[in-house]
């Protein structure tokens, strides 16, 4: 099996081979912490981290460092707003962030470094990008030639010339070719600043991720991701700042997941559309949430809307009443042909699992097979009575890992713990009772099956018997 991904750089699918055999060192770029993060920042998050469990399950072992920039003229701004400090507001949102991406089932990253306690790295870069003659300055401020880099544009395929001839970006008489960037900014009044050899001042967006990145990973790491608005300007300037600095390829694999949309359009506070995370959750739980995320390709487009995050919601409650049936099942000594039919389903949905998350991680396709997977179990919960405990225990654990640690979609839950869970807990309970009652039909006990039948519609279930089964809903519900 080998582990296929598509690399920006070079735009083509490409096999996976970590510079350092075994272990994987990837870098993400975080959350500016001025709002609260949205639910296009959690595709990137999660994506990011559907990445990471799969490659530990393929046994690698992982670093990822996710950074916090935690000093940007947005933050600037919200502090103005606000009559907040930046710090204040920075605490403020980091905070919320973590939260946020932990409801998401996110694992930590191993590495936050914050942009504002990795100063002087940054400016010990800059200063070596100017000796270097890379970089230069002007009134306090310092920016990277980018005519010095020969290779500027090998990730967007935005050369030089385009740039120049291109009228998209705003003249600034300082800069020596209009596609300069700036490393280092003069502090204005109201600022924050920090001392450095060109006066007070505070570092670009750029520096600071390719500055944290190689201070945690090395020099060359093996992947970093983003959303695909990052891959110009700032993963441009990342690999020419890193790359001018060490003479070394700075990433072996680029990956960028694709946008989110809600109902079509691209989100924005100015449309209205605009959904924290946090208000998603509320509304649909973490466990449906997550689902949404991963049911599209990270490289396709997603759009948020009810009947996709509806979609979302009837598959998670699908896996959870197959798990709870399989649980709850009685188990017996003896491997029938039944379990052995189950167990080579189970085992060749698993194949496929595998071969979908190896194609550059095609999570539809793999839960896709994940389907498989509940297919079989309801099929098999149908026909016997037993389950040979083996099985169960198999057929169990393969769930559990691929639903739960692979793509991180909690499929047990103390009682309690989720709405979602509460219903699959219901249906489990009224599945019996119902079954319960089909076996005093069977004995003719009509006194006790009707009192049953009234006592649950009472409850708000709608019960209807027809000649095969017994049916039930909830009432609010068609
Ligand atoms: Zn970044």
């Amino acid at each position: 099996m080998t582990l296929r991904v598509f690399n920006t750089l070079g735009m083509r699918k490409e096999e996976f081979v970590p510079l350092r055999e075994g272990e994987v060192r990837i870098y993400v770029c975080g959350p500016t912490v001025y709002d609260f993060i949205h639910i296009g920042n959690a595709r990137a998050f999660v994506v990011a981290d559907v990445v990471r469990r799969y490659l530990e399950y393929r046994g690698f072992k992982v670093t990822l460092v996710c950074n916090i920039t935690d000093v940007d003229d947005k933050i600037i701004r919200k502090a103005q707003e606000t009559n907040l400090s930046i710090q204040q507001i920075s605490e403020m949102y980091s905070d919320a962030y973590f939260e946020d991406i932990a409801a998401l089932n996110v694992k930590k990253p191993d590495i936050n470094p914050r942009a504002t306690q990795h100063i002087s790295d940054m400016i010990i870069a800059i200063q070596r990008l100017i000796e270097k003659g890379y970089a230069y300055e002007v009134d306090g401020d310092v920016y990277f030639d980018v005519s010095k880099f020969k290779d500027y544009g090998k990730l967007s395929g935005n050369k030089m010339e385009a740039l120049e001839a291109g009228a998209r970006i705003e003249v600034n008489p300082k800069k020596r070719n209009p596609a300069d960037f700036a490393l280092w900014k003069a502090r204005k009044d109201g600022e924050p600043g920090w001392h450095s050899p060109w006066g007070w001042g505070r570092p670009g967006w750029h520096i600071e991720c390719s500055t944290m990145a190689m201070k945690y990973l090395g020099e060359t790491l093996d992947i970093h991701m983003g959303g695909k608005d990052l891959i110009f300007p700032h993963h441009e300037n990342e690999i020419a700042q890193a790359e001018a600095l060490t003479d070394k390829p700075f990433v072996r694999y680029w990956l960028h997941n694709e946008w989110l949309t809600v109902n079509g359009q691209k989100m924005s506070k100015s449309l209205g559309n605009f959904i924290t995370v946090r208000d998603a959750l509320k509304m649909y739980g973490p466990q449906v949430l997550r689902f949404f995320l991963i049911s599209a390709h990270y490289r396709s487009p997603l759009d948020f809307n009810s009947e996709s995050i509806e979609a979302a919601k009837a598959n998670v409650e699908k896996i959870l009443s197959a798990v709870e049936r399989l649980l709850s099942m009685a188990e017996k000594d003896e491997r029938g042909l039944e379990e052995e039919t189950l167990l080579s389903q189970v085992r060749e949905a698993k194949k496929k699992f595998n071969e979908a998350m190896d194609d550059d991680f095609n999570t539809p396709l793999a839960i896709a097979a994940v389907f498989e997977i509940i297919k079989a179990i309801n099929t098999y919960v149908s026909q016997n009575n037993a389950i040979e405990r083996s099985t169960k225990r198999e057929v169990y654990e393969t769930i559990k890992t691929l639903v739960e640690d692979v793509l991180g979609i909690k499929i047990r839950f103390k009682v309690g713990e989720s709405a979602e869970r509460q219903v699959a807990i219901v249906k489990g309970l009224m599945d019996l009772i119902l079954e319960v009652r089909q076996e005093m039909r069977r004995r003719k006990e009509w006194k006790i099956s009707d009192e049953i039948r009234d006592r649950l519609q009472r409850m708000g279930f709608i019960i209807e018997d027809t000649p095969k089964e017994t049916r039930w809903r909830f009432k609010e519900t068609i």
